[in-house]
């Protein structure tokens, strides 16, 4: 499959359309090689009401990026059903709600820099026109801006972004494959949220640490708090950075 890649900016237009008019519809959601982040999980387990060991049991398989060594979550392959989605029906995604940023974001790619001094993020878009969709070139109104506020991908991409930072300590301090009892704590933290949350409550995995009251009970009860503290938990466990909290 050849594609092509145009750089594009927030304040042009967005000159595609997905609808379940379109002939392609659901094609996208075939032939996956999908990889799920940490927020992607956490949505789509409560999405399902599952606990996060269910749903990653039930629906993903890991493995290592060949770049970072860190592990990597994705949909689990089923030859059968063509690589299919598991979510895909006729009637479109069954998880729409709850659907992954990279789902929300076709088809455009994002990329940042962060900036040294200030910590500022700048984005940067393209379009990946690839030849079996059909959405392209069909007029919404909408600037790249507006579009991406329609798919409300906003905030994945802010969680994406904390993971950033661990990926990028990670090639620095730990370079190669992340293995055994490091590997073990960032799938925990990461991924198996639910488990992460069992193993502080009942067996004392924070011991020793000295984490402020209020965020216990925050990550008690929060998942989204749960996956931030797990990101500075993992650069703890990982890279010996101080966990700090409150900025
Ligand atoms: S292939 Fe493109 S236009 Fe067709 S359903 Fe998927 S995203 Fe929409
Ligand atoms: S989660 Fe939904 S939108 Fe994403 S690939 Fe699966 S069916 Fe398609």
């Amino acid at each position: 499959m050849t594609e092509e890649m145009t750089p594009i900016g927030l304040k042009e237009g967005m000159k595609f359309n997905c609808n379940s008019q379109n002939e392609c519809f659901n094609d996208c959601c075939r032939d996956l090689n999908q990889a799920l982040t940490p927020y992607d999980v956490l949505r789509l387990k409560n999405n399902l009401g599952m606990s996060s060991q269910d749903f990653l049991k039930q629906y993903t398989s890991l493995h290592y990026g060949p770049v970072s060594g860190l592990p990597v979550i994705e949909f689990k392959p089923n030859p059968e059903a063509g690589y299919a989605c598991p979510f895909v029906t006729l009637k479109g995604c069954l998880v729409y709600e709850d659907r992954p940023g990279s789902c929300r974001m076709y088809p455009l790619a994002r990329a940042i820099a962060r900036s040294r001094d200030t910590g500022e993020i700048t984005q940067y878009f393209a379009l990946i026109e690839e030849p079996h969709c059909k959405g392209f070139g069909k007029e919404t109104g909408q600037t790249v801006e507006e579009w991406l506020q329609g798919q409300d991908v906003n905030k994945y991409n802010e969680h994406n972004d904390k993971l950033m930072e661990v990926i990028r300590h990670k090639n620095r301090i730990l370079p190669g494959k992340l293995e055994g009892v490091l590997s073990d704590k960032f799938y925990l933290a990461l991924y198996d949220i639910d488990e992460f949350r069992a193993q502080i409550v009942e067996k004392e995995l924070l011991k020793g640490l000295d984490i402020p009251e209020d965020i216990l009970t925050k990550i008690k009860i929060d998942d989204t708090v749960l996956l931030e503290f797990g990101i500075k938990w993992v650069n703890h466990m990982l890279f010996g950075h101080k966990m700090t909290f409150g900025e």
